[in-house]
């Protein structure tokens, strides 16, 4: 079966003043294709006589490059929120969806990597284009040379690519313990300031890796914040000015409603390992499994 990044290459081959960027010009696409959001009509690849690596949908581009310049569509004007020069789509103003290309030099390939507004509108842009008739409408000649992106970019990959992102996740989450296996606390004021202080990272890596979900069992606590992401706590099971680490085995995501309870409530610990902790809190008997051994 074809794989996208085997379609990149082809193309690195016949425009080697990309070469150095390989990486970047995947990761670029990687993004691209899952934020794609009609994978089964929309097209990747390049024309055989042209330098044009492109996603299409219909007879526009939802992104391209183009002679050292990025376009990425986006459904609102974020020139003044990204500081990217925008242009209007021209074929988009009769159905009245007013989509923009955002347009750069190929300099600024990591910030639009990184770019998560630029993500998001781009999602909700390769998904308004099928509202009209005088986009969604194909040309042969400019599809020659593509493929389809459901064909090219299947949820097997999709799913390899979360598999990588929670190895990634997991190798900076041991690393990260590592360093603070190094940090013992003493009770003395400075120090536990500087646990604190050094543990904001793994703290916040922990909360990822736990999908933001209290660790509680049946908890279902939902506080969505701006960001669009359940906010919770990390608790020090051994707390800070007790001696208490923060490594896995003594730091477990919770809402703030069980962190309180863990704080305050009447909680005796059974047991607890690098991988789980056992314990009644307020009568309640709980389980929970460490992060690392999901
Ligand atoms: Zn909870």
């Amino acid at each position: 079966m074809l794989n996208w990044t085997e379609i990149i290459d082809s193309w690195l081959e016949k425009n080697r003043s990309y070469q150095e960027m390989r990486d970047d010009v995947i990761s670029l696409f990687q993004v691209a294709l899952e934020n794609t959001s009609i994978p089964e009509k929309s097209w990747f690849g390049f024309p055989l006589t042209k330098g044009r690596l492109s996603i299409m949908f219909g007879r526009i581009y939802l992104i391209g490059i183009f002679d050292k310049t990025i376009e990425i569509i986006v459904d609102v004007d974020l020139n003044k929120e990204t500081g990217f020069d925008t242009r209007i789509v021209g074929t988009s103003k009769p159905s009245g969806l007013n989509l923009y290309w955002i347009s750069t030099d190929f300099s600024n390939i990591k910030k639009l990597i990184s770019n998560e507004k630029i993500w998001e509108h781009y999602r909700i842009a390769s998904q308004k284009v099928d509202n009209s008739k005088s986009i969604r409408s194909e040309r042969k000649d400019l599809l020659t040379g593509k493929f389809l992106v459901k064909d090219i970019f299947n949820d097997q990959i999709k799913k390899d690519i979360e598999k990588n992102v929670k190895i990634q996740l997991q190798l900076a989450l041991e690393k990260l313990n590592k360093e603070m296996l190094k940090i013992i606390p003493e009770k003395r004021l400075a120090e536990i300031e500087q646990t604190l202080r050094k543990d904001k990272r793994i703290i916040e890596l922990l909360k990822k890796s736990a999908n933001y979900k209290c660790q509680f069992p049946n908890c279902n606590s939902e506080i969505l914040t701006k960001k669009g992401i359940n906010y919770v706590e990390v608790a020090h099971i051994n707390a800070v000015h007790k001696g208490g680490q923060s490594i896995i085995g003594n730091l477990i995501v919770l809402c703030p409603n069980h962190h309180k309870e863990f704080d305050y409530g009447n909680l005796e610990i059974i047991e607890q390992s690098e991988s789980l902790l056992n314990g009644v809190l307020n009568g309640k008997a709980f389980s929970i499994t460490h992060i690392t051994e999901n």
